[in-house]
């Protein structure tokens, strides 16, 4: 039996993660699951999956917990704290999958005690990638790309030479808002925001599909996980979203991943690696899909695609400060505080405000300083999004 940890298993990559795990139940013993406000989930999927351990983000909510999970023999545990230890507990394979840099410290955690770390939390590759590649090396351990672009992107890379890469394709599907015209985009909110064309995720990440700072997350995140230069590495929009991404090789061939839209595949892939196994993803029909169309990612609609290059160029904890002012600025989204064409420029305003501050983007890559520079950044971007 493995044992696996989820983190973030009331979310929609956690949720897909159980889903798989549950089709073969005899196979896993599972240690840890974790979640934030939805109880009610968190305790339900913990007594059917037979879990040591439930554990919410929230301190104040252990009580609901526990009441929810009385007489299962299910352990409740609540806080920051009690989701690192229950990183510390002992698994075979985890799946980071919980939204934001708050991901970051349990993945960290996994990879120490020396699991095979599923990474679907593409922040801690953004904010952290060489903290996060010396901590599994030290330990043995291996992370497992999740996002569909990267997994898309590890499997056209094996058996390949990495020296004969000479381009890595990322596609995007443009989000809620790739047919508006550019003067609409004022006055869009967060509910069109969330309405995503093609696929079925958390709120937050939908939201970053259609400013496009998801695909500037994952610019960042194919740098730091594939150590790819990033004059190599471009975006395309592909409004069908079946092909996830391409690699280009020195001979000219171009492989891509091509599939439907469904995450499972990308987390199946990553639960039973190093071996292929059948999974409930639907099978593409060629000639009912007809064709697929591309578009170029245009940096004036999408302003965040400029700005990832900017933090790519910048390196060091540029990117701890970028994905700090993007959560921030969703949040002012979110509350109505800004509009959306202003979630770049609140990021674009922390960016320089940080970088000129002598000694914070050039910090060492340690956990404290990532943490110290994403809450420099978040009380940066308030002071801007409070003016
Ligand atoms: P979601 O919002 O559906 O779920 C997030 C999970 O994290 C929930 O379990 C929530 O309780 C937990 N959580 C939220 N804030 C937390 C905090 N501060 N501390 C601890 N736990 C917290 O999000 P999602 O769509 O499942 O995305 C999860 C991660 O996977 C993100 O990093 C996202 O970018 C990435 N990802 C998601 C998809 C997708 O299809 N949903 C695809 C690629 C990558
Ligand atoms: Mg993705």
């Amino acid at each position: 039996m493995r044992r696996v940890t989820i983190f973030g298993a009331t979310g929609s990559i956690g949720q897909n993660t159980l889903n798989l795990i549950g089709r073969d139940p005899d196979a896993y013993d599972v240690v840890a699951l974790t979640g934030g406000q939805n109880i009610a989930q968190l305790a339900k999927d913990a007594i059917a999956f037979k879990a040591d351990v439930a554990v919410t983000a929230h301190s104040h909510l252990l009580n609901d917990l526990r009441q929810a999970l009385a007489g299962s023999g299910v352990e409740a545990a609540a806080g920051p704290q009690a989701l690192i230890d229950a990183a510390a507990r002992p698994a075979d394979w985890v799946m980071s999958s919980i939204v934001g840099s708050a991901g970051l410290a349990p993945g960290l955690t996994a990879l120490q005690q020396g699991a095979s770390l599923a990474l679907a939390n593409k922040e801690s590759m953004v904010c952290a990638g060489p903290l996060m590649l010396s901590t599994a090396k030290a330990h043995g351990a291996r992370i497992l790309p999740v996002d569909s672009e990267h997994s898309a992107v590890f499997q056209a890379l094996i058996g390949e030479d990495l020296d004969a890469i000479e381009r890595v394709i990322i596609t995007a599907s443009g989000g809620a808002f790739r047919d508006w015209p550019l003067e609409d985009l004022a006055a869009a909110t967060p509910e069109q925001a969330a309405q995503h064309p093609n696929w079925d995720m958390g709120q937050r990440i939908t939201i970053d599909s259609a400013s496009m700072f998801n695909k500037a997350l994952e610019l960042i995140e194919t740098k730091e996980f594939f150590q790819i230069a990033p004059a190599k590495i471009e975006a395309v929009v592909h409004p069908e979203s079946m092909i996830h991404a391409l690699v280009g090789f020195q001979d000219g061939a171009l492989m891509a991943h091509v599939g439907p839209p469904d995450m499972r595949h990308a987390i199946g892939f990553a639960l039973h690696y190093p071996q292929r196994k059948a999974l409930p993803v639907e099978r593409l029909d060629l000639v009912s899909l007809g064709q697929l169309t591309f578009r170029p990612a245009d940096e004036q609609r999408w302003p965040a695609l400029r700005l990832a290059r900017e933090v790519m160029a910048t390196g060091g904890l540029a990117g701890a400060v970028f994905n700090a002012a993007k959560e921030r600025a969703l949040d002012g989204f979110l509350d109505r505080r800004i509009g959306f064409q202003q979630i770049a420029s609140v990021v674009e305003e922390v960016l320089s405000r940080v970088s000129a501050q002598p000694g914070h983007i050039d910090a060492a890559i340690t956990l404290d300083n990532v943490m110290h520079a994403d809450h420099l950044a978040r009380v940066r971007a308030d002071e801007i999004m409070n003016k």
